[in-house]
């Protein structure tokens, strides 16, 4: 590993004899190691991005698989999710968080630092884009970046949430109050209207004809349903 760009590492746990064995491991396989006490301190923190998160299920104030689920929003970064032994067959049945790999506890330390190695090798590779109806329309979740037929659209950053969380959300019709919610935090303004306005604003750049369109249906009486096909489905 190059010493001077060591790989950074969050751990969000809130045992401390865990945390501190991790840290532990972690520094010494040269890896720059954050840790976080709880959810919302570990929210926080990955901002920071980081290149790997080992994430406890257990937390005193978040649930593990909602923090994974918030953290794949906004990041790519691979997830180690840690789990407790107890009930783990049904516990791991139920995931849909996203978590990239999961280890029970109680873990070798050595077998877990086998894996964060194996999963940092692969960052890079990993799949950063959604790619719509034959890869007419391409969203690029890292980098912001959406092509139709394959030129460049210019999204603002709310105009791209709306459509990512549209996407992501394509089984279901989202209510106005929903999108509102799910987008809430980057600068959408507080009113149904201004759903409305987003979405034509964002129709107007990706649909070849607004009236008939190809990606975003309004669902007349409940909200905005994504009716593009998305290519892995
Ligand atoms: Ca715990």
């Amino acid at each position: 590993m190059d010493k001077s760009d060591p790989k950074k590492v969050l751990v969000i746990e809130d045992e401390d004899k865990i945390r501190e064995i991790l840290s532990v491991y972690l520094n010494k396989e040269g890896y720059a190691c954050t840790v976080a006490h709880n959810g919302e301190e570990g929210m926080r923190l990955v901002c920071g991005h980081p290149d790997l998160v080992i994430l406890d299920l257990m937390l005193p104030d978040m649930d593990g698989e909602d923090i994974c689920k918030r953290i794949r929003e906004d990041y790519n970064v691979p997830i180690i999710m840690l789990t407790a032994k107890s009930g783990e067959p049904d516990k791991l049945k139920g995931f849909s968080s996203g978590a990239d790999d999961y280890v029970v506890k109680p873990f070798s330390p050595r077998e877990l630092m086998a894996r964060v190695k194996a999963h940092l090798s692969r960052t890079g590779t990993r799949k950063d884009f959604i790619s719509i109806n034959g890869g007419r329309l391409i969203v690029y979740k890292n980098s912001f970046e959406v092509t139709l037929d394959t030129a460049p659209v210019s999204l603002t950053p709310t105009e791209f949430r709306l459509l990512k969380i549209l996407i992501e959300n394509r089984r279901t019709v989202l209510t106005r109050n929903q999108l509102l919610d799910l987008v809430q935090g980057y600068d959408f303004e507080g009113t149904d209207r201004a759903v409305d306005a987003h979405v034509k604003n964002l129709r107007q750049k990706i649909e070849k004809d607004t009236r008939t369109p190809e990606f975003i249906k309004t669902i007349y009486g409940v909200g905005y349903r994504f009716i593009g096909t998305v290519d892995e489905d």
